[in-house]
């Protein structure tokens, strides 16, 4: 279905890095992703931040002339340079609600390569979806091998006993070019 014959687009929430990380090829797959998300009519929800691969990523999809949904903390709107020219542009009093508001706007939600930020956002759905508070598909998507010792690790703590094997089961890994594929069901 396209957003031609759906009047309310489906919502892909991005968490990813206000910075930039050091291999060109993280920028390059904000880049891509963000253009599919126009091209397929799908509305990116984010946190606002015109930084990093977050702000490289909204951009993408203004420039394609997609539709964007920004949630930012006020206590962030200067370090993280809030980006006020999104389509819908939210600002919060806490991180928490920000989480919130992001997540309550996603039908799907995706980590692209990011920090300590990036990887609170992931285990925080992650973790809700482990204890059965919502179905929502999250895919991890790999760009590089980025997310490789994640995955290692995510390994590790099963192989220890301290998850279920199907915590691997509660999201999907992807290639950049799988994520776009999927966009386009
Ligand atoms: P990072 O991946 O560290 O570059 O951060 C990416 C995004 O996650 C930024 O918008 C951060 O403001 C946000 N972030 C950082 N720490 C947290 C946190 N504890 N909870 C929620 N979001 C966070």
């Amino acid at each position: 279905m396209n957003s031609a014959q759906n009047p309310s687009p489906r919502s892909l929430c991005v968490f990813c890095g206000a910075r930039m990380g050091t291999n060109p090829a993280h920028e390059q797959a904000a880049r891509s992703l963000g253009q599919a998300i126009a091209a397929q009519g799908w509305r990116l929800v984010y946190g606002a931040g015109d930084v990093g691969l977050m702000g490289a990523l909204a951009r993408a999809v203004q420039e394609a002339g997609g539709a964007t949904f920004g949630v930012i903390p006020v206590h962030l709107m200067q370090m993280e340079v809030g980006k006020r020219d999104l389509s819908t542009f939210v600002v919060t009093e806490t991180m928490h609600e920000r989480k919130k508001v992001m997540f309550m706007n996603a039908d799907v939600i995706a980590m692209l390569p990011g920090g300590a930020g990036s990887l609170d956002e992931f285990f925080e759905v992650l973790t809700w979806a482990q204890i059965g508070l919502h179905r929502k598909p999250i895919w991890l998507i790999d760009v590089a091998g980025y997310w490789g010792p994640l995955l290692a690790l995510l390994d590790h703590v099963i192989d220890q006993g301290f998850a279920a094997a199907s915590l691997r089961d509660l999201f999907q890994v992807l290639t950049l070019d799988e994520a776009l594929a999927r966009l386009e069901k």
